[in-house]
């Protein structure tokens, strides 16, 4: 198993003022024995690489599949890197929902990452009214099945479990609940890839928080977590650092 990881998504805020947040992260956190990853606004990420290099590793929100060429406002796996980004988010239920974004789309953007030595973070989820009809593990298999790229690795894919009913909400499912979905991940994983999906981490993100956090991080496969609201603020992100160092 990989380190464990504390992934921020900063979706679309943040500007240079807000660089102030990482570097008082940094001085939280100068050594980390777990990793920790955020993910700004592509506006911010060459410089928010430059503020957090040696301490927090950064990733991008999303790339596109294609390596260049007429992609109006896309930006590719190769400019992350170039950016400084060692990570990118991909299928972010809110990606999907706003772009029409499917798995396929997901997979073909995760090769791209994995092609550019990027680690993807590949986010799955049910909707309420998926849990409500039953159809939480049918939905994230397929979407597992779908999205993630073969050849993935314990050390090239990450997978988020965001049920999309829990992201910015302050819903978070029962521990148990958490709990079927990362097992069963884990074993969709261990079935399709062998070994090495003992070492792929599986991140549980929705409305985490410093006070919910330790009890997340004890959960069955739960290897870090992907936090949206909570990570724009250093003594917030931080809070859940300590919970998973
Ligand atoms: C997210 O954006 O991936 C997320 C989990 O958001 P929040 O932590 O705000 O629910």
């Amino acid at each position: 198993m990989g380190q464990k990881l504390a992934a921020g998504n900063w979706k679309m805020n943040g500007t240079a003022a807000d660089l102030a947040e990482v570097e008082a992260l940094k001085a939280a956190h100068p050594t980390s024995t777990v990793d920790i990853l955020l993910c700004p606004p592509a506006t911010l990420l060459s410089r928010m690489s430059d503020v957090a290099k040696g301490v927090i590793a950064t990733g991008g929100q999303d790339c596109h599949a294609n390596a260049s060429g007429a992609h109006t406002g896309d930006t590719s796996a190769a400019m992350l890197v170039d950016a400084g980004a060692s990570y990118v988010i991909l299928g972010h239920s809110e990606r999907r929902t706003d772009h029409g974004e499917t798995d396929t789309d997901v997979n073909a953007k995760a090769q791209a990452a994995l092609a550019n030595t990027l680690i993807a973070v590949v986010c799955v989820g049910e909707t309420e009214a998926q849990r409500d009809a039953g159809q939480t593990l049918t939905v994230i298999g397929t979407q597992l099945k779908g999205s993630i790229p073969e050849g993935a690795t314990g050390a090239t894919v990450v997978v988020a479990y965001e049920p999309v009913w829990a992201i910015g909400t302050g819903k978070v499912p029962t521990l148990e609940q958490i709990a079927e979905v990362h097992d069963f991940m884990r074993a969709e994983l261990t079935a399709r890839f062998g070994d090495t999906a003992a070492d792929m981490r599986l991140l549980y993100g929705g409305s985490v928080k410093p006070s919910n956090a330790s009890e997340i991080f004890a959960t069955s496969n739960v290897d870090g977590a992907l936090v949206g609201g909570a990570s724009l603020k250093a003594a917030e992100f931080s809070g859940i650092i300590k919970a998973l160092e």
